[in-house]
């Protein structure tokens, strides 16, 4: 299926690895033009090539941080009139909410709800002119089943999710879309980290925890970050521009509601 997207550019946030660089790697499959972004340089070039030699697309680097005014202003000289915009950064550390300070709670916020309004502030109206955008955040499926020891990360995003539920009907009209992704387990770092967390709560052992929480899933795995990817390129893609204001979960099945 022809996406419909090939010549268009794309920033890509936190895409050295795991979910935002599978997204990174499917809209470079369809031809799209990369600006990705991560803070550790060494990973982030890696990823790029890894990249250009998979697609041949075009790919550009900025080492940043995106929680950072620098590190948006950073982004935004390297791409300041994007025609896809993906939002990512890493979730907020797991622990007991009687342990976290005001400042914890900022870092969580600035990294998973503020950064990607502020992106969205700076390249939207370009978009609603161009008349083309796709805003794709990835955000988590403990947006609709909070996860208990994600505290940090259920608040800043639900934060998130609200604030794009009414922004996408102010900009549909214009056939930009903004949309949130959230994912289940994913096998990535991210997922090894909590769940070495979990282990060490639960007196069990990094494999029980990866095995339980596997056999758990309807669909008795993690899931795959390139099907992630190919989710996120589906929905930047030309064709998508009746689906705006989403909150797509992508998780085997876990989540039991029927919406
Ligand atoms: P990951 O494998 O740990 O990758 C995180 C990526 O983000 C890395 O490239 C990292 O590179 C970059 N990054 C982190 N903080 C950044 C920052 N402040 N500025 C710029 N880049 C940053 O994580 P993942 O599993 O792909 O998760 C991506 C997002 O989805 C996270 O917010 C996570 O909480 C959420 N999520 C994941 C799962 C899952 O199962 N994997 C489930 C639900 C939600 P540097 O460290 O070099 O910056």
């Amino acid at each position: 299926m022809d996406l419909g997207i090939a010549g268009r550019r794309a920033l890509v946030c936190a895409a050295s690895k795991g979910l935002g660089k599978a997204c990174a790697m499917a809209l470079a499959r369809e031809g799209v033009e990369l600006v990705i972004l991560a803070r550790t340089p060494g990973p982030l070039e890696q990823a790029a090539e890894e990249i250009r030699r998979a697609t041949g697309a075009k790919v550009a680097t900025v080492a940043a941080d995106i929680s950072t005014d620098a590190g948006r202003a950073a982004a935004l000289a390297a791409i300041p009139d994007p025609d896809i915009l993906v939002n990512n950064a890493g979730g907020p550390p797991p622990g007991d909410f009687r342990s976290w300070s005001r400042e914890d709670w900022i870092r969580a916020i600035d990294a998973n709800m503020l950064a990607p309004i502020l992106l969205i502030r700076s390249v939207v109206d370009g978009m609603v002119e161009r008349r083309f955008g796709r805003i794709v955040n990835i955000t988590s499926s403990a947006v609709k089943m909070p996860i208990p020891n994600l505290g940090l990360s259920n608040g800043a995003r639900a934060g998130l999710t609200g604030f794009v539920g009414g922004l996408a009907r102010q900009v549909a009209h214009a056939n930009v879309t903004v949309n949130n992704l959230l994912p289940g387990p994913f096998a990535t770092d991210r997922l090894k980290d909590n769940f070495r967390f979990q282990a060490q709560k639960s007196g069990t052992s990094f494999e029980q925890e990866w095995q339980r929480r596997q056999s758990e899933n309807p669909a008795r795995r993690f899931g795959e970050p390139d099907e992630f990817g190919a989710l996120c390129a589906f929905v930047c893609g030309a064709r998508s521009g009746y689906i705006t204001g989403q909150n797509l979960l992508i998780d085997g099945g876990a989540y039991p509601g029927t919406m």
